[in-house]
Parts: C-alpha cells; structure tokens; sequence
C-alpha cells in the first residue's frame, strides 16, 4: 500500500495473502523467537514472553506510525517494504535476524543484512513470498537494549534512527554488543566491527562516544526536504551515542 500511495508501483494484480492462517505466528524457541511473516505489528508490540526475550521489537514498535497503522501493518510487510527508515529493518539489521523465503521450488533463509539490499529493495525474487522472520535471543542475564529516533512528528518515519543492544558481565564488563542506525544510509546499517572493539570496555562514555563517532563517519547519508546529510550524520552519532548509554544502563538494572 505504501508503495502505491507514493506511486513507486502500479502492480497489475495484487494478491491478499492475509487470510493465510500458516503466516500468523509467534513462537519461542531456545535461540530465536519466531514470527510469521503476516503477524501484525500490535500483536507483537503486545506479547509480553517476546518482550521479554527480545526486547528491542517492542521498543522498536513503539516508534512504528501510530496505534492504527501497527494494528494493520504487519513484520513481513515491513522488512519487505524495506525503508531505509523504518524501524524494524533496522532492528532486524543489528541484531542479525534471519528471514525465510518460500517460493514452489522451496525455502531459503537469509540474514537480514543479506536481505536489505537498497532503499525499497530486497533480495527476495519475484516468485518468493516472505514466509517467517527468526529473531535472535539473547540469554544473558544482564542484557539491555534501547530503540532512539528523531522525527518531525512522532508516526513519522525516522529522519535517523538508533538502536542498541549490549550484554555485560557480572562485573559490568562488556560481553556482546550490537548497534545500528537507521535513515543513516540506502539500507539500515549495523557495525560489527566498531561494537566488537566495546567488547572488554566497562561501556564509559568516552569508549561509546568513540563508537558513535566510528558509526557516523561510516553513514553514508541523503540530502531530502527534511534533513541534509550533515545534520542526520550529526544525528547518527548523538543517537547512536544515547541508544548504546540507554542499553548499558537497562543492562546495569538487570
Ligand atoms: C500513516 C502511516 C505511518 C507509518 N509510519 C511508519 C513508521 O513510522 N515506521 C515504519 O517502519 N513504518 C511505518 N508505516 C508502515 C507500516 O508500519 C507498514 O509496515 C507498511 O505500511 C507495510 O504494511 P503491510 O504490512 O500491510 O504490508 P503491505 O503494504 O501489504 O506490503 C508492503 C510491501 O511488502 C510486500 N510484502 C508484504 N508482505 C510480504 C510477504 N510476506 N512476502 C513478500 N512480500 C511481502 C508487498 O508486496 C509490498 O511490496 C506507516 C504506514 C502508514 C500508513
């Protein structure tokens, strides 16, 4: 729908694949929570066993549009529709999620950042249909992750986006860290590279200013009517910076 509504396509059949009963779920297993590809975006932002094992859906639903759009928009649609903006790509992105597709030849999975491959664009053939998404759990104990965005008005789509996940030891230290942006670039981004280097750190200001600093520079930001790239690479790493301090802090909680 929102594709047509910008009048980016003008599809000669459409298909409603709503009432497929076999891509409405959400299933726990031991590393993955599982949701199928047409659960509605509420149904998950309400679902308190997935809040609890992978927190940053919630957060991350909770920028998502308004009440209503969450109501009828669904995960697939969402990671399918891949808006560099969008919130649950991103979260898809740093957290190293798993999509299925299926096509009558049968099923792939791909990791997300294989997936994403521009803005509105992904590498899911036309005779595939996105059949579930596998999020990574996290099982330590002290695990925290945050969700941060800037916008003109709250619903709207993110001009940059941030989330972050870390997990610490029981003395603070850092044992896994994951953090990405989103609006920064073609698709959502995620560094690896920069969150392995707070591996070892106790998360201090400085050691996450520095990778925020990293992350910016790496952003490859657009001009629009909203933003100039100097200011979302500005916002890539304030937001950055707040996502990893607000994880770190929830984690310290835990
Ligand atoms: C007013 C408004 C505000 C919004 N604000 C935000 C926001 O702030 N952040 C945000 O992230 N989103 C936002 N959205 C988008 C919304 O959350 C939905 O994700 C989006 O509209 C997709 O809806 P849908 O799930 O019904 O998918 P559809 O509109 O049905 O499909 C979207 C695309 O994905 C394809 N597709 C859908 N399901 C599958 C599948 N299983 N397999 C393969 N391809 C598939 C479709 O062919 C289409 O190309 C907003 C939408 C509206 C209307």
């Amino acid at each position: 729908m929102p594709m047509m509504t910008m009048r980016l396509v003008r599809p000669a059949f459409l298909v409603d694949i709503n009432e497929i009963a076999a891509l409405k779920f959400v299933r726990m297993e031991k590393d993955a929570a599982r949701i199928g590809a047409c659960t509605r975006q509420c149904v998950v932002e309400h679902d308190e066993a997935l809040a609890e094992c992978v927190p940053l859906l919630r957060q991350a639903l909770r920028w998502v549009g308004h009440s209503q759009t969450r109501n009828r928009g669904t995960v697939g649609g969402s990671l399918a529709h891949a808006d560099p903006s969008a919130e649950l790509p991103l979260a898809a992105q740093l957290l190293g999620a798993k999509v299925v597709l299926r096509s009558s030849k049968g099923a792939r999975t791909l990791e997300a950042e294989r997936f994403f491959t521009g803005p509105m664009s992904t590498s899911a053939r036309p005779d595939e249909c996105l059949e579930e998404i596998h999020w990574p759990v996290w099982r330590e104990k002290h695990t925290g992750s945050a969700f941060t965005e800037i916008a003109i008005r709250h619903g709207d789509f993110a001009m940059v986006a941030a989330a972050a996940q870390v997990a610490l030891d029981g003395d603070g230290r850092c044992t896994r860290a994951a953090f990405g942006l989103g609006g920064a670039a073609g698709t959502p981004l995620a560094f690896p590279k920069i969150a392995a280097r707070l591996v070892g750190t106790k998360l201090d200001d400085p050691a996450i200013d520095a990778a925020a600093g990293d992350a910016a520079k790496e952003c490859d930001p657009g001009n629009d009517l909203h933003a100039t790239k100097e200011y979302r690479r500005h916002l890539a790493r304030v937001l950055a910076a707040r996502a990893l301090r607000e994880a770190r802090d929830r984690a310290r909680t835990q």
